[in-house]
């Protein structure tokens, strides 16, 4: 990935991962008092990193930008014929409203430290990936990783840097993810990555993200080195059901600790083996 493009999507993605998309359907009971009390013809929610949604022709726009914690995160835009009197008063409470939602969602969605998904948001996800394979045949893969040894870089450089492990990975496999992608924490040092991908597909993914992890090196504690071992499984060949999919990807991510760690494995004749040094 070396164009400008792919520079901007990867922007877009940690973007997305990192401060969130909301679900749709979120926001309407808002859009629908903002649309009855100023007489605006057509409301819109823009929050940093998703797409733009098309600008209305012929008519006037007030926008308010939203903001948490003094950070500006997006905007709420109405467009109207004719807006009602106090119109751009009115819009300015509603993007309090927004700002605040919007925090909450996060607070029940994200994980603190990580900012990745938390474990119950991630697996409803995984549950609607692979309902809609099952209906429509939408390829869905899953990719668990476990840090490799965590326990030994917490016991020997503190609990505060194992955080910063923890966060630096989560930001860095972000990076390499796109917006359909998914990324959970599962547990202390293991997380999932949810993707709309056949088996080879994800199992090339997996690999990309184990090397990225290999290769990074924490500013702050150069001298800290850590791995992490994957297990990938695809739908069709787990059984039909979200519960499924995870014993396979975990029962794989198991196997590749047991065959020596920093290491990926997928489906039979499909696995990555590449002898470590
Ligand atoms: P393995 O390669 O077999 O996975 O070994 P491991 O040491 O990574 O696995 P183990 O399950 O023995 O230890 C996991 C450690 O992760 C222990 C736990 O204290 C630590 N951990 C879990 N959550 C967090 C966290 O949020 N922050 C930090 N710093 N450590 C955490
Ligand atoms: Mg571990
Ligand atoms: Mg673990």
């Amino acid at each position: 990935m070396t164009n400008r493009a792919d520079t901007e999507r990867r922007k877009s993605a940690r973007q997305m991962f990192g401060v969130t998309v909301p679900k749709s359907g979120q926001f309407d009971t808002i859009l629908y008092l903002v649309r009855q009390t100023t007489g605006a013809d057509v409301v819109q929610i823009h929050i940093d990193g998703m797409p733009p949604e098309p600008v209305p022709a012929g008519l006037q726009c007030l926008q308010v930008p939203l903001v948490h914690q003094g950070q500006n995160f997006g905007m709420l835009r109405a467009f109207a014929r004719e807006f009602a009197s106090g119109a751009a008063h009115l819009l300015a409470g509603f993007a309090v409203l927004v700002a605040e939602q919007h925090a909450l969602w996060s607070v029940a969605q994200l994980d603190m430290l990580t900012g990745a998904m938390t474990r119950r948001a991630f697996t409803a996800d995984l549950g609607n990936a692979v309902a809609m394979w099952s209906r429509n045949g939408t390829p869905c893969s899953l990719v668990t990783f476990d840090l490799d040894h965590f326990k030994v870089i917490n016991d020997t450089y503190g609990h505060a840097a194992g955080d910063l492990v923890l966060r630096t990975v989560a930001n860095m496999v972000r990076s390499e993810l796109r917006p359909a992608d998914r990324l959970g924490r599962l547990g202390g040092e293991e997380f999932g990555v949810l993707v709309p991908a056949d088996a080879a597909t994800a199992l090339d993914i997996a690999e990309r993200l184990r090397s990225v992890i290999e290769a990074t090196v924490l500013r702050e504690h150069p001298q800290i080195a850590f791995t992490s071992s994957f297990g990938v499984a695809t739908c069709g060949e787990a059984g039909e059901t979200r519960d499924a999919l995870m014993a396979m990807s975990d029962a794989r991510l198991y196997e590749a600790k047991t065959r020596g760690r920093n290491r990926v494995v997928g489906a039979p004749g499909l696995a990555v083996d590449i002898e470590l040094s």
